[in-house]
């Protein structure tokens, strides 16, 4: 397994590449982000030839989808693009964006009867962005003297274009492992495989995705408006795509605290997290999202990952929800163990929490003599998007080093100044 962890300001962006090839993108980040750290990178491996087999969007929250959306924007726009060209309109602009790899399938868990899902949300902007797109190239057709009769052939075109982009054509298919339907624990009884590498899905459970189920629909049920102009804003404006329609309300957002680990704090959207153990030759990563330490340690027992102890090591642990302090606490840190840490955080919201980083340096110093483990940290004081996000990288640099000296050379830490690092499984 290769585990490549890009820059993603405030969220999480991954891929995890399995030793026959085959590539899982664990979310998108920000949508500015994916565009400056992740599109580049995706662009060459469709150059290549390369695919990337599996989106997997941990959960809906702006932080892990934005950058998603954007990918799917940015293959919707190619698509109008080929389709212009192959039907009279051979100078239509080539998009100045990096064509995405072929998507294999996406796990995503969303509900498609209530806002639509996230294909369903492309074909809209499609079949609204084609029409635009023919009305700006509208003065060659104006020179034909038939503009009407070849828009009105367009408009049809075009909405085949945005039937290409659906699940037969672009061939996204949604949550296929859990036959088309939610994705959680008790909707797959066996790992999925991803090539060599096995996917346990250990979370979310049915009852935090129902939960969930019932705030997206209070939301929009108050939000009608809201919702409503949402969609028509998505249909010209692509900014608006990857920004406003799955933000939520501020309301939700987690409160400040300082008790550690207390899983009332977490959000109703971060407790339905998808969370996988990836496994192959024996070795492990642990992708958990922004999901609960205690639901971590559930899913695990759940699927048998656990020694009699009740404790797993693993290569590489992706600490959940950016290292905030009420997704952790010390039983978790004693019962799992892990050679590297790899937080996804750029200040933003004081993540990583000084206190988590902290704790889990010393649950391992705890030990005693011990294997050797390392930090790995996506951003850096020098490079966070915000200043309150630079000082705050700032502290957890001055810690870490305290740390790194307490360890005895047991504590290494790497901080991400780039596009991406490679973090070894
Ligand atoms: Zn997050």
């Amino acid at each position: 397994m290769k585990l490549t962890v890009f820059r993603s300001e405030k969220g999480d962006c991954l891929l995890l590449t399995s030793k026959n090839g085959k590539r899982m993108l664990i979310d998108g980040g920000m949508e500015k982000s994916y565009e400056n750290h992740v599109a580049p990178k995706l662009g060459r491996l469709r150059d290549a030839n390369k695919k990337v087999d599996l989106v997997y969007v941990s959960h809906i929250d702006r932080d892990h989808i934005s950058g998603v959306l954007r990918m799917l924007d940015d293959e919707a726009a190619w698509r109008v693009h080929e389709f212009q060209v192959a039907n009279g309109n051979p100078g239509h602009p080539i998009p100045q964006t990096p064509r995405p790899p072929k998507l294999g399938g996406i796990w995503h868990n969303a509900f498609r009867d209530q806002l639509g899902n996230l294909t369903e949300r492309v074909e809209d902007t499609l079949a609204a962005s084609a029409p635009l797109l023919l009305a700006a190239d509208a003065a060659e057709l104006r020179r034909d003297g038939s503009k009407q009769g070849l828009l009105a052939q367009s408009i049809p075109e075009a909405l085949k274009v945005s039937r290409r982009i659906g699940p037969n054509q672009l061939d996204i298919a949604l949550n296929k492992q859990f036959a088309g339907k939610l994705a959680t624990v008790e909707g797959i009884a066996q790992a999925a495989k991803l090539g060599t590498v096995t996917l346990t899905v250990i979370g979310p459970f049915a009852a935090d995705v129902t939960k969930l189920r019932a705030e997206w629909k209070a939301w929009l049920e108050t939000h009608g408006e809201a919702v409503l102009a949402i969609q028509h804003r998505a249909a010209a404006d692509e900014e608006s795509m990857g920004s406003s329609a799955l933000a939520w309300p501020a309301s939700q957002l987690i409160a400040l605290g300082n008790e550690l680990g207390a899983r009332s704090k977490v959000t109703t959207p971060n407790l339905a997290s998808i969370m996988l153990l990836a496994e192959e030759g024996g070795r492990r990563v642990l992708l958990t999202g922004d999901g609960h330490w205690q639901d971590i340690l559930h899913g695990l027992e759940r699927r048998g990952k656990l020694d009699p102890a009740g404790k797993l090591h693993v290569e590489v642990l992706k600490v959940q929800h950016h290292g905030s302090e009420h997704n952790i606490e010390q039983q978790f840190c004693d019962a799992i163990t892990a050679d590297h840490y790899v937080f996804c955080a750029n200040g933003e919201h004081a993540n990583p929490d000084l206190r988590v980083v902290s704790l889990i340096a010393e649950r391992r110093f705890a030990e005693g003599a011990g294997a050797p483990f390392t930090f790995w940290f996506n951003s850096h004081s020098s490079v966070a998007e915000t200043a309150a996000g630079r000082a705050h990288m700032s502290e957890v640099e001055t810690l870490v080093g305290q740390l790194e000296q307490q360890s005895g050379g047991r504590l290494r830490s790497e901080s991400l100044l780039g596009d991406s690092f490679e973090v070894p499984v």
